[in-house]
């Protein structure tokens, strides 16, 4: 035999929340079960510093310490968990799908749960990574309520950038939308809700440049008006990035059927390909939340059971 060649019933994709519940799920059906980590072991969470809405965790929990957690549960229960990365695959037999490792192994499974995540998109500017945690977040739902009577920034000008602005509000002070346009692309009724907010104040053509702090937190941003170059300095606690996600689908191109931002197109977490589901961020653009991943990877796994109980497995 391939000492090279890993087989299992249940091939998951990815370590985030939707992977780790659905390894649980496949290895508790009784099914042979791999894990492949991926390039970013634990998934989004593990850049999270405190968890409070994760249910079964009354005091808050830490990205990694939960991920740590779920990656145990599901090698408690025979999940073999591999530190790989998947760099091509072949859907193409009903029976066997076939997928290729960075590390050079090959893996073969009869079903698939791909749950590779998406990350966010970052500015790139000075200060960003530095206070990445400490007053520069990707997601308000999880971050926001560490804002209270707080001035925060959103950048972006997108439907995630209007909802994390109207959902800040709940707490801060003031919330800035700052947008590189002279107008949002977000769709019209979250616009209203923009403009008839008495704490949202929008600052159009305008682009960050660099994110400062004292060494601890955020204190404030530089900016840059793309109409005038002219910049100017903004006192700050805190700024969300809401300029996008990206899918991590580039090996699915081709395979799977993706929607126009890349994202998988799932139906009942069935993909275009028998066999083949999906789970998490990976195909969901909207919620995003580390329990809604975790509902995924539970029904992709069941799902998957069902298909290898259809094949005769
Ligand atoms: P979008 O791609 O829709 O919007 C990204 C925003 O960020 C745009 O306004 C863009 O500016 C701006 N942007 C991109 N790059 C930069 C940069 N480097 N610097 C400054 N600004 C930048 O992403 P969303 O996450 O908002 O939405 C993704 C998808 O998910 C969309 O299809 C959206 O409709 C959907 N969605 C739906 C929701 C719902 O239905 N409730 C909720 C959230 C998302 P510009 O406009 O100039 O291109």
């Amino acid at each position: 035999m391939d000492s090279n060649l890993n087989t299992s019933e249940i091939l998951v994709m990815g370590s985030g929340p939707a992977g780790c519940t659905a390894a649980i799920y496949a290895a508790r059906a009784g099914r042979k079960t791999s894990l492949i980590t991926g390039p970013h072991q634990g998934g989004q969470l593990m850049i999270t510093s405190i968890i409070e809405n994760f249910p079964g965790f009354p005091e808050p929990v830490s990205g990694p310490v939960l991920m740590d957690c779920m990656r145990r549960q599901a090698e408690n229960f025979g999940v073999q968990v591999l530190s790989d990365t998947i760099e091509s695959v072949d859907f193409s037999n009903k029976k066997i799908k076939k997928c290729r490792g960075e590390s050079g192994t090959s893996y073969e499974a009869a079903a698939i749960i791909v749950a590779t995540g998406a990350n966010a998109r970052w500015l790139g500017v000075s200060g960003e990574i530095t206070y990445r945690g400490a007053g520069v977040s990707a997601c308000a739902t999880c971050d926001g309520f560490f804002f209270k009577n707080k001035n925060v920034a959103v950048v972006g000008g997108g439907n995630t950038a209007a909802e994390e602005a109207i959902f800040l509000t709940n707490f801060a002070k003031s919330v800035t939308l700052i947008h590189r346009k002279d107008s949002l692309r977000a769709e019209k009724i979250l616009q209203r809700r923009i403009f008839d907010n008495p704490k949202i104040n929008i600052l159009w053509n305008s682009v960050v440049v660099a994110i400062d702090g004292d060494g601890k937190k955020v204190t404030g941003l530089l900016l840059k008006n793309v109409q005038d170059n002219s910049k100017s300095s903004l006192p700050m606690d805190g700024v969300f990035i809401a300029i996008g996600h990206q899918p991590a689908t580039d090996i699915f191109v081709g395979q799977l059927a993706l929607d126009d931002d890349g994202y998988i197109i799932t139906d009942g977490r069935k993909t275009s390909v028998d066999g083949v589901f999906g789970a998490g961020d990976v195909c969901d653009k909207i919620y995003r939340q580390a329990i809604t991943s975790a509902g995924h990877g539970c029904s992709a796994a069941l799902e998957a059971d069902a298909f290898c109980i259809d094949i005769n497995l």
